[in-house]
C-alpha cells in the first residue's frame, strides 16, 4: 500500500488549524504526474494507493493539451483505471466540497473503496461557525445521508473536537446526537488544546476547563466504542475482500490484511496466498478493532 500526495497547502481557514499558515496556499498536482506515479506504484508491485492532500474535493487541474478542468472525481476514476487489481482510497473530505460525482465514481469501479473520512469535528453549528468550518450541523447530515443513499454501507469516519472555546454543555450535547446519528465506524476523538499562531488562539479564549473537556471527551469515546462494536458485528457473516498486508501481528499463521471498509481481518493462512494477493474472507468473529474469519 501506497500514500500519493495529489495537493498541497489548504484554502479553508478552520480557525483551531496551523497548515494555512505552515502550508500554505492550495496547490493541485499535475494529474499527468499522479497517474504516472500510481502506475509505477502497481507495477512495482504495490495493491492499493491512498490520494492524499488536505481537502481532496477540491483538487483541480487544467489538462494542457484538451484545455479541460480535471476534478477530483475524474482524476479518482483516472486511477481507478489504472487497473481493477489497484485499489483506491482517499483522504481527507471537507463535508462543504465533497460532490455527487466523487460518490458516484466511488459507486462505478468495484476498487475504489466505499470508505469516506468525513471529520466533523462539532455538532454544534454555532460552534462550526466559531471554528470557521463553513457548514452547519444540517448540511452536515445531509451530506452523510447522501452518501448513505448513493453508497449503502458505506464506511464513514471522522475527527471530533471537544471543549472548543465557549462550548457549553448544550453544544457537546449536539455532538453527541450527531454521533448518535452517524453511527461512525471510525473516529479520531480529541480534546480542544490551543495552537499558537491560530485564528482561534487570537479571536477567542480557551475557556472551558481541562476536566470538563476530558469529561465530555470520554462522554464521545464511551458512545462511539458502541458505535464501533456495532459496525464490526454487522459484517459477521459476510465475506470480505481483503488486500493481505502481511502476517498477523500475533501469529505468522494468520494474514492480516483490510476490508473495502478498511476494517482489519485476520485469517488462518491456506493455499498460495501471499503477501499483496485478494483473498474473499467469510467473517466469523470480531473483537472491537479486528474481524475474524477464514479463506471462502
Ligand atoms: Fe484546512 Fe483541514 Fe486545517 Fe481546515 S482543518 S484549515 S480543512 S487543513
Amino acid at each position: 500500500t501506497a500514500f500519493v500526495s495529489i495537493m498541497r497547502g489548504c484554502n479553508n481557514m478552520c480557525s483551531f488549524c496551523v497548515v494555512p499558515f505552515t502550508r500554505g496556499r492550495e496547490r493541485s498536482r499535475d494529474a499527468a504526474s499522479i497517474i504516472k506515479e500510481c502506475t509505477d506504484l502497481f507495477n512495482d508491485g504495490f495493491r492499493e494507493v491512498t490520494l492524499l492532500g488536505q481537502n481532496v474535493d477540491s483538487y483541480q487541474w487544467m489538462d494542457p493539451q484538451n484545455h479541460t478542468i480535471i476534478s477530483f472525481a475524474k482524476l479518482m476514476e483516472m486511477v481507478a483505471l489504472i487497473s481493477p487489481d489497484l485499489r483506491v482510497r482517499f483522504s481527507t473530505s471537507h463535508p462543504k466540497d465533497i460532490t455527487d460525482d466523487v460518490l458516484f465514481t466511488m459507486k462505478k469501479y468495484d476498487n475504489i473503496c466505499k470508505y469516506i473520512h468525513l471529520p466533523v469535528q462539532s455538532g454544534s453549528t454555532r460552534i462550526l461557525q466559531m471554528m470557521n468550518r463553513t457548514y452547519t450541523r444540517e448540511w452536515y447530515i445531509a451530506k452523510v445521508d447522501r452518501i448513505r443513499e448513493i453508497l449503502p454501507g458505506c464506511g464513514l469516519s471522522t475527527d471530533s473536537i471537544t471543549g472548543f472555546c465557549s462550548e457549553t454543555e448544550e453544544d457537546h450535547q449536539q455532538t453527541l446526537s450527531l454521533f448518535e446519528y452517524c453511527e461512525y465506524d471510525l473516529a479520531y476523538m480529541y480534546f480542544y488544546s490551543e495552537r499558537p499562531g491560530t485564528l482561534a488562539e487570537r479571536r477567542f479564549e480557551d475557556d472551558v476547563p481541562e476536566e470538563v473537556k476530558k469529561r465530555r471527551l470520554q462522554e464521545i469515546v464511551a458512545l462511539h466504542r458502541i458505535h464501533s462494536l456495532k459496525s464490526m458485528q454487522r459484517e459477521l457473516g459476510t465475506i470480505a475482500k481483503v488486500l493481505i498486508e502481511g502476517d498477523s501481528k500475533k501469529s505468522k499463521e494468520h494474514w492480516q490484511g483490510r476490508s473495502d471498509h478498511n476494517k482489519v481481518v485476520v485469517f488462518p493462512k491456506t493455499g498460495n496466498l501471499k503477501k499483496g494477493d485478494y483473498a474473499d474472507v467469510f467473517i466469523e468473529s470480531c473483537t472491537a478493532g479486528t474481524l475474524i474469519g477464514k479463506c471462502k
